[in-house]
């Protein structure tokens, strides 16, 4: 049962082949069977076998929605109201919130089942899973390498069939990079796309959730959950969400493929190039045509980033401490004790040195210099894309310029660890759609192909994705010993 996608299970709960709540035990084990891969910080079994009950209930009335009693589980960023939401770090250890997500609502709402919460790196900054309070999460292709991150958690529960679908969330990365390098399919949606109510805060010009599963198909039926306008959301966007698995089958003959060539430059290995090149020439037989489009200002997209990101994260974090939210130190001498020592306690090194930055960049002096000119170069890096993207359908290449790097390889190089999201952060910067779905392994380690679309043409990407999807077979892999 548990290697079945979203689409099959929903099939077979609605047929009455077996009830939500056996198949809801039959993932609990395995996550206990499987915990040394550390992908869950929590466990809601009570509330994932009771929502189970009430799923069985509605499918025997019949009319239930689709997914009902499908199994999931959210990355710990996510806002669950009386279940323990840490975003991976001490500082929220404690914190039990108070209300739902929107995207944890919808997902209610829907009948969809939640099993737990998922790993990831402190506060979401991290390409490794290390930064997490909870340790690091093991990626089931090989144990000894890192699941990607910041949603390495969710990318690893899914790989090793511990649930059939987990959110994310993706700020320069977090969804794409995991999802490659744990051999599954990852979507970042258009920036606005899908509410970030009740999703803790990183970069919040950045973030955004999206779905990660086996396969496109199921990618689908997630967003078509996530999407939509929330009047709680000021950058939500009011416009209709199409129905995401309708195109899913559309010929891609005649399809304009565009490949920067910045993308295949030195930083990318040889084995990786040559993987991403079988990957677009099977859609070349599909009918697919190339067209080799540049991106001049891409490689900025880093230094851009690590200001943009930083310097809207010590502004979002500034609410941590110790009085409006988090940990609180023992016996403060005076109020500011209370904060230098609840934050110095609570926050890790990679969120203490971002906060530093973030806070130097918007400093008097030095805010022109550093954010204001970072704010320029994010404008000429979405330009370069609404170029290309007036010539070609959608864009490819790599996700990651590796597949996964050695637990402990980067943790202490930051410089290092940034640059595994080279081919990541600029679609962030631009506010684009882009996904990353299986596309071959080296090493017995998966590679991911991204594909990059227009604003809001989450189906055109689906559709691309799914037909790949119909002539490959990576994504149906499976790690050994998770059989
Ligand atoms: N790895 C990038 C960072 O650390 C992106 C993380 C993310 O997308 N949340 O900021």
């Amino acid at each position: 049962m548990h290697t079945k996608t979203i689409a099959q299970l929903a099939k077979g709960l609605q047929a009455g082949d077996y009830s939500s709540v056996e198949l809801t035990q039959s993932y609990l084990e395995r996550i206990k069977q499987h915990q040394n891969l550390n992908s869950f910080i929590s466990i809601t079994e009570e509330q994932a076998l009771t929502t189970a009950k009430q799923a069985d209930q509605a499918l025997a009335q019949g009319n239930a929605p689709l997914l009902t009693g499908v199994s999931i589980a959210h990355k710990d960023i996510f806002c669950t109201q009386g279940v323990k939401t840490s975003c991976g770090s001490k500082m929220l250890d404690n914190f039990i919130a108070p209300y739902n997500a929107t995207v944890v609502e919808k997902f209610n709402a829907a009948g969809v089942v939640t099993l737990g919460k998922l790993n990831m790196d402190e506060f979401a900054m991290g390409s490794s899973n290390e930064t997490s309070f909870y340790g690091s999460v093991l990626n089931p292709w090989a144990t000894d390498t890192v699941p990607g991150g910041s949603s390495g958690g969710s990318a690893a529960a899914v790989a090793a069939h511990l649930a059939p679908g987990a959110t994310g969330t993706d700020t320069g990365g977090s969804i794409r990079q995991p999802a490659a390098l744990c051999g599954i399919t990852g979507l970042k949606p258009t920036y606005g796309r899908v509410s970030r109510y009740g999703m803790i805060a990183y970069a919040s010009s950045l973030d955004q959730g999206g779905p990660m599963t086996q396969t496109a198909e199921d990618a689908a039926l997630m967003l078509q959950i996530m999407a939509g306008f929330d009047p709680k959301d000021s950058t939500s966007v009011e416009r209709e969400v199409p129905d995401y698995s309708s195109d899913l089958n559309n010929s891609l003959a005649g399809l304009k493929i565009g490949l920067p060539k910045e993308f295949f430059d030195a930083a990318l290995n040889s084995e990786m190039a040559a993987t991403i090149e079988a990957a677009i020439n099977e859609y070349k037989k599909m009918g697919a045509e190339i067209i080799e489009v540049s991106m001049p200002n891409l490689k900025l997209a880093i230094p851009a980033y690590y200001v943009i990101a930083p310097a809207e994260c010590s502004a979002n974090l500034s609410r941590m401490d110790g009085v409006h939210f988090g940990h609180r130190c023992t016996n403060p001498a005076d109020l500011n004790d209370l904060y230098i020592r609840s934050r110095g306690e609570g926050f890790g090194t990679e969120v203490k040195r971002r906060i530093l930055v973030g806070t130097y960049a918007l400093s008097e002096g030095y805010y022109d210099a550093y954010y204001i000119k970072a704010q320029k170069i994010r404008r000429l890096i979405s330009d370069d894309f609404n170029k290309a993207l007036t010539e070609v359908d959608v864009i490819m290449g790599p996700v990651t310029p590796t597949p996964a790097f050695g637990l402990g390889e980067k943790i202490s190089d930051p410089i290092e660890m940034y640059l595994a999201d080279i081919y990541t952060i600029a679609i962030n910067l631009a506010g684009l759609p882009a996904m990353s779905i299986p596309a071959g392994f080296i090493d017995n380690k998966p590679v991911g192909l991204q594909i990059i679309g227009n604003y809001f043409a989450e189906a055109k990407l689906l559709n691309v994705a799914h037909q790949y999807q119909q002539v490959t077979d990576w994504h149906q892999q499976t790690p050994k010993g998770f059989e």
